[in-house]
C-alpha cells in the first residue's frame, strides 16, 4: 500500500536530513518544497522581479516551470531546464524565500504541484516543509512536527553552512521562521494529528529511527 509522510517544522531542526533517510529505507519518493519555493524565489530574483511587491510576483507566479526529482538518494530541482540545486542555496535566495512564499498565488502554484508529485509517487512518500500535514496533505498517513531549541537549530545550520558566525546564523534561522509563522496564508504549524518530536538531543540517527518506527506502526 502506498503511504504519504508529512514532515514539517522550522528549519535547522533535521528535517531534510531525516526526511531523506527515511524515505530511502522505506523505498519511498522523497519531496523537499523548501526547495520548491527556494527555486520559484530564484527566478524571481533572477528576472529582476521586485521582491517587495506581492502583486509583482503573483503577476507572474504561474511562469516557471518546476521540476523536482524525488529519488531520496538523489534529489534534483530544475526551473525552465537549468538546474538550480546550488543556485537556490544562497544567502540572496534565503533572505527573500519567506517573502516570495508569503505570496497566496506562488502557493497555489506550488500546493498543486506538490499534491499531483505526492498522487504519482508509486510506493508512497514522504514530504518535507512548513504546511505538508495542515495544508497540503492533510491527510497524510503519517505527520510528524519537528522541534529544537533555537541554540541547536543555529548549531546544525552554521554546521552545515561551514560559517563561525553562529549568532548572525541564528539571528537570521529565527527571522525566517517568524516569517513563516505569521504569514496569512498556510503558516509553518503543527498540524492537531501531527506526532512532534523535539530532536535538541537527539543524533540525526536517532531521530530516523524514532520516524521510520512511527511509520512502521
Ligand atoms: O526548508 P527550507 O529552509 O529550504 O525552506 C525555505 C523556505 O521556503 C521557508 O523559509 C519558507 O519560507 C518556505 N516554505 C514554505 N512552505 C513549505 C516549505 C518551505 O513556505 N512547505
Amino acid at each position: 500500500a502506498t503511504v504519504i509522510v508529512a514532515i514539517d517544522g522550522p528549519s535547522g531542526t533535521g528535517k531534510s536530513s531525516t526526511s531523506k533517510a527515511v524515505a530511502a529505507q522505506l523505498g519511498l519518493s522523497y519531496l523537499d518544497t523548501g526547495a520548491q519555493y527556494r527555486a520559484i524565489t530564484w527566478w524571481m530574483v533572477t528576472n529582476g522581479i521586485d521582491i517587495d511587491d506581492p502583486s509583482a510576483i503573483a503577476a507572474v507566479a504561474g511562469k516557471p516551470e518546476i521540476i523536482s526529482g524525488t529519488d531520496p538518494s538523489a534529489p534534483t530541482i530544475t526551473v525552465d531546464g537549468t538546474d538550480v540545486a546550488a543556485s537556490i542555496r544562497t544567502q540572496e535566495v534565503t533572505s527573500k524565500v519567506s517573502a516570495v512564499s508569503a505570496v497566496p498565488e506562488v502557493r497555489a502554484r506550488i500546493t498543486e504541484l506538490q499534491r499531483s508529485i505526492a498522487a504519482d509517487a508509486e510506493n508512497g512518500i514522504v514530504v518535507e516543509g512548513r504546511d505538508i500535514g495542515t495544508t497540503v496533505l492533510p491527510d497524510a498517513d503519517l505527520k510528524i512536527f519537528l522541534t529544537a531549541s533555537p541554540e541547536a537549530r543555529a548549531a546544525r545550520r552554521s554546521g552545515e553552512l561551514k560559517s563561525t558566525d553562529v549568532q548572525a546564523t541564528r539571528e537570521a534561522l529565527l527571522k525566517r521562521d517568524a516569517a513563516d509563522s505569521s504569514r496569512k496564508a498556510s503558516p509553518l504549524a503543527k498540524a492537531d494529528d501531527a506526532v512532534e518530536v523535539d530532536t535538541s538531543d537527539l543524533t540525526l540517527q536517532q531521530v530516523i529511527e524514532c520516524v521510520v518506527t512511527l511509520v512502521e506502526e
